[in-house]
């Protein structure tokens, strides 16, 4: 077994339990690099700081998770990037065969450096389908008209549906298509954030303007965090206009729509409200098919049409998920050697599917509800009919069904009421949901913050 491939599968795996401030700044360019005798392997990060923290922090998580993937797992060391590579005899440890493996997705994931672009993430590769084909549609058009039709263009969307995909994407292809007379440049909230600490800490704050101002093209992802950081906010807002004005081409993202980033400023909001605005939902259960299709082409790989199905059906609210699962039935098939049957796929999506679930307990569902709707936890399980909390309620219902797959039984009992009551109102919220946008942009909202307490 590859050690690169055993890393991809434990980050899938780490990445659903953290927020994602803390897994980009964290583990995002962290490598497995060794695996010594004795069952310790050897994580390398990029810097003391990173290994400080992830070594404080995470060790035992990611020990659990190798090792589920690898019963000789003993112990995780970790290194910082730089000492390993000097290290010469280490590197000569791995064979010549592995090298050119290493190698290989080394580059497949090369960042340009200069546009801050992943070349992996491309419009072909972009599945399209009914729950993300308006943010498709702009994406292509602003691909043509840079600059002049929809800016900024805004893209919103839950966990793992493919906005970072999207808006990379479009860099990319843009890159492709104009070569160097446009300069796209990508850059997470978390780094712009920190460079404006940097230039505001080194006064080099002019250094930070010309970097995001002097681009065609700005791509910025995950909005939300800037959302209350002053200074942050105000150089956003700036960089926007002087980039606005110029009619050049401002593409975001974020968790959820502007008007509900709380903490963000009026007028960036409104200028957000400008642009076009589009939603990415929910994959269709023939969208998910075709990922799972293209994955197994990229990776020359086959699972039967049953397996396939299987795995559609099971995993329906994020993507990554759904490739997490699919890694780990193709890194099992590996190992095995053999056929993957129905009953073996649904034994791994069963784990993988309850490990995600058992992170959440029902409690953190009932509390994220009270407090979206801002009532108390003795309002939301009491008798009172008034509509301000019988709608809570059900909500609340739908998502211990939902998310935590309890019993019917077993939700009644949590809210004080019988099990029929609890089949009405999943029910009900589940008929509702795909007619009311209003409704299914709430619950959103709530599976967000319940993923990220
Ligand atoms: P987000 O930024 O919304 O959290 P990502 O863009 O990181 O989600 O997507 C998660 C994973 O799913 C990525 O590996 C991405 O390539 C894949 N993905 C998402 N949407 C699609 C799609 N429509 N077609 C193919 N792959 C997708
Ligand atoms: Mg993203």
């Amino acid at each position: 077994m590859d050690l690169d491939q055993l890393w991809k599968l434990t980050l899938g795996e780490i990445e659903i339990q953290l927020s994602r401030a803390n897994f980009a700044t964290w583990l995002k360019s962290s490598r497995l690099v060794d695996r010594k005798d004795g069952g310790t392997f050897v994580v390398s990060l990029p810097n003391n700081f990173a290994r400080e923290w992830v070594e404080n922090k995470y060790q035992k998580n990611i020990l659990g998770i190798i090792r589920n993937f690898d019963g000789s797992a003993r112990k995780i060391e970790f290194v910082v990037t730089g000492n390993f590579q000097a290290e010469a005899p280490a590197a000569k440890k791995i064979s010549a065969p592995d090298l050119s493996k290493f190698d290989r997705i080394e580059l497949e994931f090369k960042v340009d450096p200069e546009t801050n672009l992943n070349p992996r993430y491309s419009m072909k590769s972009f599945v399209v389908g009914p729950s993300n084909e308006l943010a498709y549609a702009g994406a292509t058009a602003i691909v043509n008209e840079i600059g002049l039709k929809y800016n900024p263009f805004f893209i919103y969307g839950g966990v793992g549906l493919g906005k970072t995909h999207l808006i990379q994407a479009v860099g990319n292809e843009i890159r492709s298509r104009y070569q160097n007379k446009v300069r796209p440049r990508y850059v997470s909230s978390e780094k712009f954030i920190s460079d404006v600490v940097w230039g505001i800490r080194n006064k080099r704050m002019e250094d930070t303007k010309k970097k995001y101002r002097d681009v065609d093209v700005l791509i910025i992802d995950d909005i939300q965090f800037i959302g209350g950081k002053e200074k942050t906010e105000e150089e956003f807002f700036h960089t926007f206009n002087s980039l606005y004005e110029a009619n050049k081409q401002i593409i975001i993202s974020s968790d959820r729509p502007p008007q509900s980033i709380p903490t963000l400023e009026e007028r960036l909001r409104s200028r957000f409200e400008g642009g076009l605005i589009v939603d990415i939902g929910y994959p269709e259960y023939e969208m998910r098919v075709a990922i799972i299709r293209g994955r197994l082409q990229e990776a020359s790989r086959q699972l039967s049409d049953e397996v396939v199905d299987l795995i559609a059906r099971r995993v329906k609210k994020n993507i990554r998920e759904l490739e997490g699962v699919l890694n780990k039935i193709l890194f099992y098939q590996e190992k095995k050697q053999a056929d993957i049957t129905g009953k073996v796929a649904e034994e791994i999506i069963d784990k993988s599917i309850q490990n995600a679930a058992r992170r959440i307990t029902d409690t953190q569902v009932l509390k994220a509800v009270a407090e979206f709707f801002n009532i108390s936890l003795g309002d939301l399980v009491s008798h009172n009919r008034r509509k301000e909390v019988v709608e809570p309620r059900q909500i609340a219902m739908y998502l211990l069904r939902d998310m935590l797959e309890m019993s019917y039984p077993g939700v009644g009992e949590k809210m004080g009421r019988d099990h029929t009551t609890a089949i009405h109102s999943y029910e009900k919220i589940n008929q509702e949901i795909n007619r009311n946008s209003a409704l299914s942009q709430k619950i959103m909202l709530i599976r967000e913050t319940i993923y990220k307490s």
